[in-house]
């Protein structure tokens, strides 16, 4: 991954000056990415003396609350706005970490970030087609997570030997969430590399991995089962999966925010499977996470057929129709998607 250095000496021109006020902000239902993105920067932030304030719209999942500083983040949806709006209102720097564009965050925390006009906005990102809105950009579709795009930031600004045990710890949480604990693509020799940076300041891998990944409820584990069991239904001669939860379902597995995450990965656990979607029952619209094989983008299946967007295997977006019609349009797009070589 190459770093632009004018962007990098941007940043230092931004963050090596008076101590000032900073705002992190990250992704809607935050992920150990945007988490591990946040902290770390706000860490290295810290310590040259600005007073940082990490902002995520609403709650993380349960398995991610033992990370190192999430207890200090404002989670705008919980009652926060107040401290939000304080730190937004007095920020002279807005980092966004690990979404590409400001308008993938709903109003008012969209308006409340839009009427700071003077702060400078500077994006770190490893999402597809980002908007020129931003004064500096790090954006690295290349890369696969911002924790990890963070970690190069870092080392180009300050070298390896800055970095913290803590900063190693919710880098690698990053990196270890966004590569499906490093079997996804992008995984890079400077990949190795700065695992072994991050290794040798003595974090506890095999804990790390144990707090995410088997940390969950019971109610969990059944409602994965109903859902693979019970919701999975297939197209294309098994090519294509999707699956559907509504909230009387989730409701049924007690289910507590972050249970559905990776649900959608299993289906590609079959050998033939190009493409995988999930529908989750929203109050106001249906998720949907699309993941994906080889060349199936679903960047542009997201894009064309949901409004939405990602990276080329891992996307998703919004429905605001029934999951009946959500599910009946997701089954055309198939085919038309297939009728154009997408699925080819
Ligand atoms: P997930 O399925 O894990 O929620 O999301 C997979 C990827 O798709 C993430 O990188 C996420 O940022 C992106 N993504 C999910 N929903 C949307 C959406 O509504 N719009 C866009 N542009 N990207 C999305
Ligand atoms: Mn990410």
């Amino acid at each position: 991954m190459n770093i632009s250095q004018e962007s990098i000496l941007a940043l230092r021109g931004l963050v090596e000056c008076e101590p000032c006020n900073v705002v992190i902000l990250s992704h809607t239902n935050p992920d150990g990415d945007a988490l591990g993105s946040s902290l770390a920067w706000a860490e290295a932030l810290r310590r040259l003396g600005h007073k940082t304030t990490c902002i995520v719209p609403n709650r993380f999942p349960y398995y991610l609350e033992w990370m190192t500083g999430v207890d200090e983040m404002v989670i705008y949806k919980n009652d926060s706005e107040q401290r939000a709006a304080a730190a937004v209102g007095e920020a002279d720097l807005i980092f966004c970490l690990d979404f590409h564009s400001l308008q993938r965050l709903d109003a008012p925390l969209s308006e409340l970030i839009a009427s700071n006009t003077t702060a400078k906005r500077i994006l770190i990102d490893h999402h597809l087609d980002p908007p020129q809105e931003f004064d500096v950009m790090f954006s690295h579709p290349e890369s696969s997570s911002t924790s990890y795009l963070v970690y190069r930031i870092i080392e180009a600004l300050w070298g390896a030997q800055s970095v913290t045990a803590t900063q190693a710890e919710v880098m690698y949480v990053g990196m270890m969430t966004d590569t499906g604990n490093f079997s996804f693509s992008n995984l890079t020799p400077d990949l190795y590399q700065s695992l072994a940076v991050l290794s040798a300041t003595g974090i506890n891998i095999p804990q790390i991995y144990n707090n995410v990944y088997n940390s969950f409820t019971e109610g969990r584990a059944r409602l994965f089962g109903y859902t693979i069991s019970r919701k999975m239904k297939t197209l294309r001669k098994g090519t294509v999966a999707y699956m559907s939860l509504t909230e009387a379902e989730m409701r049924r597995f007690w289910f507590q925010q972050g249970d559905s995450e990776g649900f959608v990965n299993y289906p590609l656990t079959i050998k033939k499977m190009r493409m995988s979607a999930i529908f989750i029952e929203h109050k106001d619209f249906i998720r949907v996470s699309l993941r994906s094989r080889g060349n199936v983008d679903v960047n542009l299946f997201a894009n064309r057929y949901f409004n939405g967007g990602g990276h080329k295997n891992a996307a998703g977006g919004k429905s605001f129709v029934s999951m009946d019609e959500t599910i009946a349009h997701f089954e055309r797009s198939v085919e038309e998607f297939a009728a154009d070589g997408g699925l080819a």
